[in-house]
């Protein structure tokens, strides 16, 4: 499993969003953004958050 900690990427979160795969879990994140933080999701934040996924 791979996840990714929403305090991670530098939000005062506790969400942690896991999939079987970093793409699982970014499929996941992007919604997680926009309804959490009102966060669109850009290409170049994509690929930050894809560095910050984390073996689970
Ligand atoms: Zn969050």
């Amino acid at each position: 499993m791979k996840e990714l900690r929403c305090s991670d990427a530098g939000f005062d979160c506790d969400g942690v969003v896991t999939g079987e795969s970093v793409d699982e879990v970014m499929a996941q994140v992007v919604p997680h953004a926009k309804e959490v933080h009102g966060i669109d999701v850009t290409p170049e934040m994509a690929s930050q958050l894809t560095g910050l996924v984390r073996e689970a």
